[in-house]
């Protein structure tokens, strides 16, 4: 039996969406390679393999014959930045290509190409071009020799056609733009890794920790879970732990976008990378590094790109066929016309990376993007299925309520007074997670009840508890688990105020009511309404409540409900709604409908920080507890989706044209030359636009 591992190497020197083709095969052909993902933002691969079969030396060699690429000795040197992927910028390259690209056309057409050929001498020209794009050319011929066709590979096979028929000025300009394409193309791809490294620059590097009762400045990654942190007012938090003392107001916006800051004291938990403004505090570490909610937020993002969205790989594989059908034509039109020069132009028009970048340059603007903003969204393929959603379903307690609920009403059905029936309730639910059981709890304590210890605890999910205090055999939960409360009128009545009831058995005889009452968050009316502004009319709520409470909140918020419902019932309803061939979002906060999220195809998670279940279960986090994020997502989805399609119709429109064009002698070389870096140019201009403050 083989033993699998998952090992991340960081891989240099990808800078177009085909070179992680390359690479890909080169490792994929190992033996004791189960798969392989590479990825082009976060320049790595992610390699599942049995380490008996293949090491890393290995791998590296497979990489360095792949053609320009390598595995750096030490995993921390970075490529270094191009820039920001900003408008500005964008529009200022636009602007020299443009003039560059006139001073062409104008050139052309006053005939200034052909007055140059004739001046100058042929094997000065010759020397021109082959110095020019000395780099460009080495690297096809290794690649050639190597059997592979690279995005050069065309435009090479252009300027020696060029200069095969004696236009040498073509050939140079083919060279030009062949670097300035090569530029746009990287500064592209960098841009899109931006989204990511500008997330990482933040994590922060040194903590101070107490060790033998001294301050120890130690790296982060040296802090033991465990260990006291020391955070003076204006530094940021270096791990996820508990406050043992001090105060503070904590900026927190690093992981939940929020920019208003919260107070934090004795007992609250704090996040890495979030900064304490005013106070100082002790923090005991519960996690550190990668753990950390901030770390597994920024794991998330980087593997965002290996959950590849549907467009993005039917134009993997169609730019995998584009360069041999491409060759194919040119040489068509060779026969054909017997043009050296349309051929030459056909060649050099449709050599950019242009569609396989479409896709991915736009997904990773909005996933950094929505990450920057509390909104963790786990890859592309969900940008794509959230897009078309159709149905949306809604888990009641902690999810539309705030999940923590106040007991309103204590109904004794005996001779027991109320606060022993009180007393009775909260030993009962003493070890229940329960948001409801901490509601019982809490009205204990504000009467100064003292609790017995519970024995034989035992939590029913989806219905309540049992357990024995002082020899009585306490039931506490729903009608599910106490059938005969059925037909009790105060209960009803009760109910019709959207109050939860937890009915109390003693020893299977009813005893009491406790009613409990939860506060709807505030934003979900108007996201609601958002939402159906949309275009989801159908919105759902799920609860393991009873009947009366689901309808009267369903009612006052105008949405469908289903009530009794157990932690699978919400799977079934979820499966029924997909059997039916509806695209179905499922919101919840992990608590019991963590397998329902997980089935759904988008589940959201609701305040996902420092929640693990609900971090791992769901396709898309809500890292603060905000429903007008639920909106705001499906939005984001819809515009990626929309510059993708712009993406891809505009650079298959241009690329035909420039094809028809060329091909039937329309396009001169020197043309096809310029013509040929502009859709990578517009994609990025493009995709740009997701960036843009609403
Ligand atoms: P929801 O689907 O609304 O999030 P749950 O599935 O968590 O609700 O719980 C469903 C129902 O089970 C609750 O409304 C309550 O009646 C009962 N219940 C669950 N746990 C407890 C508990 N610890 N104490 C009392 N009742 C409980
Ligand atoms: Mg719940």
């Amino acid at each position: 039996m083989p033993k699998i591992t998952t090992l991340e190497v960081p891989v240099r020197g990808m800078d177009c969406a085909e070179c992680t083709r390359h690479v890909q095969h080169a490792i994929a052909k190992l033996p004791g390679v189960e798969s392989v993902d590479v990825l082009l933002a976060t320049e790595k691969a992610v390699i599942q393999l049995d380490l008996d079969q293949v090491d890393l030396s290995a791998i590296r060699k497979a990489v360095v014959s792949a053609g320009n690429y390598s595995i750096p000795e030490t995993a921390s040197s970075h490529a270094p930045p191009m820039g920001d992927f900003n408008r500005q910028l964008v529009l200022l390259l636009a602007g020299a290509f443009s003039v560059v690209a006139s001073i062409v056309i104008v050139g052309e057409w006053l005939g200034m190409f052909e007055i140059l050929n004739k001046l100058v001498p042929f094997p000065i020209g010759v020397a021109i071009v082959l110095v020019g794009g000395w780099t460009v050319f080495r690297n096809v011929i290794r690649a050639t020799l190597k059997r592979q066709i690279i995005s050069h590979t065309l435009m090479t096979i252009g300027a020696v056609a060029a200069l095969a028929v004696g236009e040498w000025v073509t050939a140079t300009i083919v060279v030009v733009f062949m670097r300035v394409g090569e530029y746009v193309e990287n500064f592209t791809t960098e841009c899109a890794r931006r989204a990511v490294k500008e997330l990482t620059a933040i994590a922060p590097q040194t903590a101070r920790v107490e060790r033998d009762g001294a301050e120890a400045e130690v790296p982060v990654a040296e802090v033991k879970v465990g260990e006291i942190v020391r955070v003076r007012p204006g530094e940021k938090i270096p791990i996820d732990g508990e406050v043992v003392a001090g105060q503070a107001t904590v900026d927190q916006a690093a992981i939940t976008g929020e920019s208003m800051p919260v107070e934090v004291a004795n007992g609250s938990q704090v996040f890495a990378a979030t900064i304490a403004k005013l106070g100082s505090l002790r923090v005991k570490t519960l996690r550190t590094g990668a753990d950390t909610t901030f770390g597994r937020v920024i794991k998330m993002v980087e593997e965002a790109e290996t959950r590849r969205a549907d467009v993005q790989r039917f134009a993997d594989k169609f730019s995998a066929y584009y360069l041999p059908v491409v060759t194919g034509l040119a040489a068509l039109t060779f026969l054909i016309s017997r043009d050296p020069l349309s051929t030459t132009a056909v060649l050099v028009v449709a050599c950019s990376c242009s569609i396989a970048l479409a896709t991915p340059v736009a997904m990773l603007a909005s996933i950094g993007r929505g990450a920057k903003r509390g909104l963790l969204i786990k890859g592309g393929r969900y940008l794509e299925t959230l897009a078309c959603a159709d149905v949306v379903l809604v888990d009641k307690t902690g999810t539309l309520t705030l999940g923590k609920p106040q007991i309103t009403d204590v109904i004794s059905l005996n001779d027991l007074p109320t606060s022993e029936v009180l007393a009775l309730a909260a030993s009962a639910e003493r070890y229940s997670e329960h948001p409801l059981a901490e509601a019982v709890l809490a009205a204990a304590r504000a009467q100064n009840l003292s609790l017995a210890e519970p024995q034989d605890f035992e939590a029913l999910p989806g219905m309540g508890i049992r357990a024995r205090v002082n020899g009585c055999l306490v039931a506490i939960g729903n009608r599910r688990l106490i059938p005969d409360a059925e037909s009790l009128t105060i209960a009803r009545q009760l109910e019709g105020q959207g109050k939860t009831l937890l009915f109390v058995a003693c020893n299977a005889q009813l005893a009491a009511i406790l009613a409990a009452a939860d506060t709807l968050r505030s934003e979900v009316p108007a996201a609601l309404a958002e939402l159906r502004a949309l275009g989801i009319k159908h919105i759902e709520l799920l609860t393991g409540d009873n009947e009366r409470t689901a309808a009267a909140l369903a009612e006052k918020l105008g949405v469908q409900y289903r009530a009794n419902l157990l932690p699978e019932n919400k799977i079934e309803v979820v499966k029924d709604y997909q059997a039916k061939g509806r695209t179905v979002v499922m919101i919840g906060d992990g608590v019991n409908d963590a397998p329902a999220l997980a089935q759904a195809n988008i589940g959201i998670a609701m305040g996902a920080a420092g929640a693990d279940i609900a971090l791992e279960a769901a396709h898309v986090a809500l890292m603060r507890e905000d429903w007008s994020l639920v909106p705001e997502v499906i939005r984001i989805a819809r515009r990626t989706m929309g510059v993708v399609k712009t993406n891809l119709a505009f650079t298959a429109a241009y690329n035909v044209t420039g094809l028809a064009l060329a091909a039937f002698g329309f396009l001169p070389p020197v043309l096809a030359a310029a013509a040929q870096s502009l859709p990578d140019l517009g994609i990025l201009a493009n995709s740009a636009r997701l960036l843009r403050q609403k």
